[in-house]
């Protein structure tokens, strides 16, 4: 059983609250809480990068690439 993800980092420090994220996340994986946005349903997360993309100050940060090697199909 899978019980770890990788996961977009959120910099709560540079996070204006402005919702991008939490509106463009295809899967609903990230929430708006008292804090900030939290990736409230890791397994809901496919790393698509699309909330280190509309966020207007930079303070996600997808670390990793998902590189698919074509020549093993
Ligand atoms: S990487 Fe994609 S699925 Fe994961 S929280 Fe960001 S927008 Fe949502
Ligand atoms: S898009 Fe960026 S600034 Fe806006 S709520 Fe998400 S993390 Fe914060």
């Amino acid at each position: 059983m899978v019980d770890q993800w990788t996961l977009p980092e959120i910099d709560l420090a540079l996070c204006t609250r402005c919702g991008q994220c939490v509106a463009q996340c295809p899967t609903q994986a990230v929430e708006m809480q008292a804090t900030g946005p939290v990736i409230v349903r890791p397994a809901d997360c496919t790393y698509c990068t699309t909330c280190e993309a509309v966020c207007p100050v930079g303070a996600i940060t997808c670390a990793f690439e998902i590189a698919w090697d074509k020549s093993a199909f």
